[in-house]
């Protein structure tokens, strides 16, 4: 097939036919998340290279391996969004959001690039919602954000994804962490993939997240950082157990959740679904105390998550989730010549004000082809416009369902008397 006619590998059309399943979960979330104060922010879809440098971190395998980077006409380095945390920061910082009344609270939906090996769950180009929390220090936060997702996938009746969290504490108690680790891997130093090799230095918790068979299973008995925490992150970490558990939200602690990303503090999680492929998880999130101020703002701490739409629908499709139904044509208004089908154009510009998906005959078809056309995009109704119709001011609405008709003037108040024929069938 010629190149121009195929999508770049590891992208995928949305097409019209199940844009009503994206429309569900967009509209859900989106919902959810404002019932908890966030409001939406768009940021571009590239940044400079360096926020994602700084803000994912230099030892994180979207960094390393994985970002859309080019250099732009003046030779700016500039790197196409490989996440939504980084730009929301900058935008944040840049904007004074964080001069405003705290918590800041924000939601994004944005696409994510990102040069991965494709396969099922995994693309190159795939949509995320994520939510963004500044200045909430209290463990409740961390419960209240964790319930706001399984909120979202309740209000989608999703029941097979489950919970899985962690604390990765604070700086202190890592460094104690980071020695232990280093020990352990030390002995395997020879047989770690050429990456880990490299992190066992800069970043050895990086090591557990590694997705090379090898390195994976010698992460199974490596130390564990919940057996290092100092006494504040262990209380952040009991409150935030203890809340979800007053919430009545089912979790297990997974002490290997560390997520891809350098910025996180305390608390980690992950909503996981065997109905994903592979790629397991759906959802991830955690708090990051340490991102404002790496990327130049002052010290303020933050609490986030991002959910790869695409995986959720994947979920979503496995369990025979319902979605809001497809739109569908209202009414549509056939003219038998020229002059029926210019007035049946002025009739469903009138049908429109209303919110009515109202159509007439575009193409120049027969009275027959254009019958056709409506029964193929399935109106729910339809009108037949000639010479007669028009000099006596009324015509058939039909009923394609039940092939009822009823007699309506196409004169004035057109609009609304079909308005309220139409609202009284629904
Ligand atoms: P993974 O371990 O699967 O690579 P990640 O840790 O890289 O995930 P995050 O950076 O936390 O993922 O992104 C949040 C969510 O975005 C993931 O949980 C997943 O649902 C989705 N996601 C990440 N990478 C991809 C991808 N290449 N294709 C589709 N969805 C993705
Ligand atoms: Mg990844």
């Amino acid at each position: 097939m010629e190149l121009i006619t195929k999508a770049p590998k590891g992208t995928v059309d949305k097409l019209p036919s199940e844009i009503n399943k994206w429309h569900t979960v967009e509209e859900v979330a989106a919902k959810v998340a404002e019932t908890y104060g966030c409001r939406e922010i768009r940021t571009p879809t590239f940044e400079h290279t360096e926020l994602f440098q700084r803000g994912v971190g230099g030892t994180t395998d979207v960094v390393q391996k994985e970002m859309y980077t080019f250099n732009d006409k003046k030779g700016r380095s500039i790197t196409l969004k490989p996440e939504g945390t980084a730009g929301v920061v900058r935008a944040a910082i840049e904007n004074g959001l964080l001069n405003e009344a705290l918590p800041q609270k924000l939601y994004y939906f944005t696409s994510c690039f990102r040069y991965e090996a494709p396969q099922s769950g995994r693309l190159r180009e795939f949509r995320q919602f994520g939510v963004e929390i500044f200045g909430a220090d209290s463990p409740i936060c961390d419960a209240e954000t964790i319930c706001m997702v399984n909120d979202i996938f309740r209000f989608l009746e999703l029941d097979n994804v489950s919970l899985e969290i962690n604390s990765i504490g604070c700086p202190e108690c890592r460094a104690k962490y980071h020695e232990a680790l280093k020990a352990y891997y030390e002995q395997y130093k020879d047989q770690l993939c050429d990456t880990c090799k490299e992190r066992l230095e800069r970043n050895p918790m990086r090591l557990l997240d590694c997705k090379s068979e090898i390195c994976h299973g010698f992460a199974e008995n490596a130390p564990i950082i919940l057996d290092y925490l100092c006494d504040n992150c262990e209380t952040h970490f009991e409150t935030v157990k203890s809340t979800l558990d007053k919430m009545h939200i089912k979790y297990t602690v997974n002490p290997r959740i560390v997520r891809g990303l350098d910025y996180y503090t305390n608390t980690v999680f992950e909503f996981v679904s065997d109905s994903c492929g592979a790629q397991g998880t759906v959802c991830g999130g955690g708090r990051y105390n340490g991102l404002v101020e790496e990327i130049g703002g002052k010290p303020l701490s933050g609490f986030g998550f991002a959910m790869g739409l695409e995986r959720l629908l994947m979920v979503m499709d496995a369990q025979n989730c319902a979605y809001s139904p497809a739109k569908q044509c209202d009414l549509y208004i056939a003219g038998t010549d020229p002059t029926s089908s210019a007035y049946a154009a002025t009739l469903v510009r009138q049908l429109r004000q209303y919110g009515f998906w109202a159509e007439c005959d575009i193409v120049g078809r027969s009275l027959k082809a254009q019958m056709k056309y409506a029964d193929k995009i399935n109106a729910r109704f339809s009108m037949v416009l000639g010479e007669n119709e028009i000099n006596s001011g009324s015509a058939e609405l039909k009923n394609m369902k039940t092939g009822e008709k009823l007699t309506v003037s196409i004169g004035d108040n057109f609009a609304e008397k079909v308005n309220s024929i139409l609202m009284d069938i629904e």
